[in-house]
């Protein structure tokens, strides 16, 4: 064996020892941890003839990057929306890597891997109160799930009109509709083939909403003809939070023919909570959910799940199937993951969500949706009773979207959330609701508490001050 291969054999736990070490110094200091940083351009690297060795490689790490890494999984990191990490999500994120487990199959002689990914599928069900008719499944975040879940879709529309687009290729226009898609939903649709412009837009409800108005989609629906069409509804907008009324589109579903998607990848955590799973009542209707994990379930980047109800597993086993090697088998026969979602091989990634779910039950899911969105609430309300700002849309649920008072044009917008930036003691991300520009702050991480909720105000007003 190689020399330095070998060392750290025999070193293993004083290594692993040091890395925990490590991390556990940036966990334990994390809510002191700056949330932005200024990086400077790496110059050209060589791969040396001889490596360092892990422990000499942790202190290179530790002296060249480690002091810029932002905390981003802490509570007061509140750009886009990304989620933290629990303990027990580490705890089986660390074990996941350690077991190297590439779950596919649940053939008598496999492994357990599956049989995991399968039970916790179950528990998420369970959390998100959805029926067992689902098969689900983990990707690396909800723009893979919705590509899944799309894939499906379209394999459902070409066998309405008599082709298989997953053998043939796509011939003929598709009907998509949707009102507020997610960046990555169009995304999705230019992967597929389908073309990212190549949607219809239906309306939302008047008066600053982001839901589907039902009377357009009725109308758009009409103009269709009763042509096949996919609808991705939203669980939760990125910009307000805002839910389709999926009780009225399930009602559609009875006389219509469509495919029903719901982009919930943050939103579908509603169901949490007794306070909020009215926003999703209806939603089991579905024929495909998104859901992300590495957001509100505050688990480890990179983690989502997809659910397709099984009645359509063949159409979803046709979109995916990559059964051409012989040893493995018939596909129909033996379940195995690579025929159902886009990638081959794949990481344990049901083992920190399992952890997690496990380790605090319903009970800690609902503690984190519901403080979560009482973080949302305080630092709304402080929007309200400052005289320099103002929301640009009732804060629904997690996700505060505000601007500037008197002029709101970008560049004053964008000077102001620079400053906030600077502070690195709170970090927000810049967006554009209906025409206006503003600032979108979106509550998610578990550890968020009111004593950030008054660093991140006193920060604000500073900010304000300033421009
Ligand atoms: C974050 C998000 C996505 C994309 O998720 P990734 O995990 O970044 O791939 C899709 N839809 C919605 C509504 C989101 O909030």
């Amino acid at each position: 064996m190689e020399h330095l291969l070998k060392e750290d054999l025999i070193n293993f736990e004083a290594l692993l020892e040091k890395a925990k070490l490590q991390g556990l110094d940036y966990l334990q200091h994390l809510p002191k941890r700056k949330t932005s940083t200024v990086v400077q351009s790496i110059t050209n690297a060589n791969l040396n003839e001889e490596g360092i060795g892990g422990l000499e490689t942790l202190a290179q790490f530790k002296e060249k990057w480690e002091s810029q890494i932002v905390g981003a999984s802490g509570p007061r990191y509140l750009g886009y929306v990304v989620g933290g990490t629990t303990p027990a999500s580490i705890m089986g994120d660390w074990l996941a890597s350690i077991y190297d487990q590439n779950p596919q199959t649940v053939s008598s002689q496999g492994d357990v891997s599956v049989q995991i990914e399968h039970a916790t599928i179950q528990l998420m069900l369970d959390l998100f109160q959805l029926p067992n008719d689902f098969l689900g499944g983990f990707v690396s975040g909800a723009t893979m799930s919705n590509f899944t879940c799309l894939g499906v879709a379209r394999q459902w529309i070409g066998k309405e009109r008599g082709l298989d687009f997953a053998k043939d290729g796509i011939k003929g226009d598709l009907n998509i509709l949707s009102a507020v898609p997610h960046s990555s939903a169009l995304k999705c649709l230019s992967m597929l083939g389908i073309g990212s412009k190549n949607y219809t837009l239906i309306e939302t409800i008047k008066g600053n909403r982001e839901a589907i108005d039902i009377q357009d989609l009725r109308r758009k629906i009409e103009s269709l003809n009763g042509a096949p069409f996919i609808l991705i509804s939203s669980a939760g907008t990125v910009n307000t939070a805002d839910f389709d009324d999926f009780k009225a589109i399930a009602e559609l579903k009875v006389n219509h023919n469509f495919w029903w998607h719901i982009d919930g990848a943050f939103g579908g955590f509603a169901a949490c909570s007794p306070k909020y799973d009215h926003l999703t009542e209806g939603w089991d209707k579905a024929d495909s959910i998104t859901v992300d994990c590495h957001k509100w379930l505050n688990v480890p980047y990179d983690s989502a799940v997809f659910f397709v109800r099984k009645q359509h597993s063949k159409l979803q086993m046709e979109t995916f199937q990559n059964s051409n090697a012989p040893y493995l088998g018939d596909p129909s026969e033996n379940f195995n993951y690579l025929n159902f979602l886009p990638e081959n091989s794949r990481r344990l990634r049901a083992l920190p969500a399992w952890f997690s779910l496990t380790a605090y039950g319903k009970k800690g899911y609902r503690y984190i949706v519901e403080n979560a969105v009482d973080m949302a609430q305080l630092f709304s309300n402080f929007i309200e009773e400052t005289e320099a700002l103002e929301l640009l849309a009732p804060t629904r649920l997690n996700n505060v979207c505000f601007t500037l008072k008197s002029d709101a044009s970008q560049a004053r917008v964008y000077a102001f959330l620079d400053t906030l930036n600077k502070s690195k003691l709170v970090y927000m991300t810049p967006t554009k609701y209906q025409n206006s520009f503003g600032i979108r702050a979106s509550f998610v991480n578990w550890r968020t508490n009111a004593a950030d909720i008054d660093i991140i105000t006193s920060e604000i007003l500073k900010a304000t001050a300033h421009i």
